[in-house]
């Protein structure tokens, strides 16, 4: 069997480009016992993967040159020596960036029989998607009816459901996107009261107009110079919650932090990062709700994919110089 698998050629220098990475084959090794041999079927390109790039190890560890760049996707098994799984199951896992995986079955979650397609657990119900925006939306920005919500990266996977969960729980919410086609996609699909594009506006203006009253909650995905814009208009009381700062990836050793975060003190608000799997023994019932949501459309999940693993530079690249909306995602 052989595998095609997306690996590092080079270290990016700033914003990666697609000929910092190469498509690289090799043939599979025979299953060895506990072990299963997959076929991958959709990889979910994510924010995270940027951090992974560079040489020093950040939250998410760094990838050597010449391993498969980290992805989580989904798979089916085509064969198995692990007694929890069998040869047609649906799993979801970091398979990194690579058409086949031969890994010890219990690394991977068996997907549970549904009408839904098995890419949801990557959208909608996926770790980095999903349930991202449900910790952060309802655990820690603890967002309640009639809250002025504002979201930025809310064109984005994260960004998308972190909206939808706001208006769910009755807020009046405010997305920041780059591009009118964002904008309009904010308020015209994911069902925003209000859409900033960031990039012909003046973001504290927009605000100033659309949240008279003050903010609420932010929920943060980009930081940087917008996050001070957002913390000079907090309400009293105010959640600021730091779900990413993607303005800062390329430069992680240089990060610039808020210079306004007195108004914390001042509003007597609160300002919190989180990490996904610090909710882990909840996920089960953010599953269930979101599953809920889905049934009902009352949450939606538009995707943006990209055929074959050649491919998987590119829809990197594209995620992250914002050149897509709603989920990124690689086909196989
Ligand atoms: P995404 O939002 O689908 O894509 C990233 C978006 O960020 C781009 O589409 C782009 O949209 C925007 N962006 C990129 N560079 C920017 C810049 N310099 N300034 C402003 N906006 C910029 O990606 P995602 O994977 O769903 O991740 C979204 C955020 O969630 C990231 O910050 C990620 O790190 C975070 N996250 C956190 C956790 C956690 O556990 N805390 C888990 C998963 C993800 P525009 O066109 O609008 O600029």
């Amino acid at each position: 069997m052989i595998n095609r698998k997306v690996v590092l050629r080079a270290r990016p220098d700033g914003a990666p480009e697609p000929s910092d990475f190469e498509v690289v084959e090799e043939a599979l090794p025979d299953l060895e016992e506990g072990q299963v041999l997959l076929q991958t079927e959709h990889l979910s390109i994510d924010a995270f993967i940027r951090t992974t790039l560079d040489g020093d190890p950040g939250h998410h560890g760094t990838m050597s040159l010449g391993t498969p760049v980290a992805a989580l996707g989904v798979a089916r098994v085509i064969e198995s020596r692990f007694a929890g799984l069998e040869a047609g199951d649906a799993v979801v896992g970091g398979l990194g960036a690579q058409t086949h995986v031969v890994a010890k079955g219990k690394r991977y979650r068996k997907l549970p029989q549904s009408e839904l397609p098995a890419r949801s657990w990557l959208g909608a119900l996926g770790l980095t998607t999903g349930l991202t925006a449900y910790a952060g939306m309802i655990r820690v920005g603890e967002v309640a009816e009639g809250d002025t919500v504002v979201v930025s990266g809310a064109a984005g996977a994260v960004g998308t459901i972190a909206c939808q969960i706001a208006k769910i729980a009755g807020a009046h919410v405010i997305g920041i996107a780059g591009g009118p086609a964002k904008a309009d996609y904010l308020v015209k699909q994911v069902g925003c009261d209000g859409a900033i594009d960031y990039k012909a506006n003046d973001i504290g203006a927009e605000l100033d107009r659309l949240a008279p009253k003050g903010i609420d909650v932010f929920f943060d995905n980009v930081g940087g110079e917008m996050l001070d814009t957002v913390l000079d208009r907090i309400s009293t009381g105010a959640r600021v919650v730091i779900c990413g700062a993607i303005s800062q990836y390329d430069h992680l050793d240089s990060a610039r932090g808020p210079s306004l975060y007195l108004r914390l003190a001042e509003r007597n608000s609160s300002m919190r990062g989180f990490t996904v799997d610090h909710f882990e023994t909840d996920f089960p019932e953010m599953e269930k709700k979101l599953s809920a949501w889905l049934a009902a459309e009352s949450l939606r999940m538009p995707e943006h994919v990209f055929e074959g693993i050649e491919r998987f530079p590119d829809a990197l690249v594209t995620l992250l110089s914002g050149g897509h909306m709603g989920k990124m995602l690689v086909a196989l």
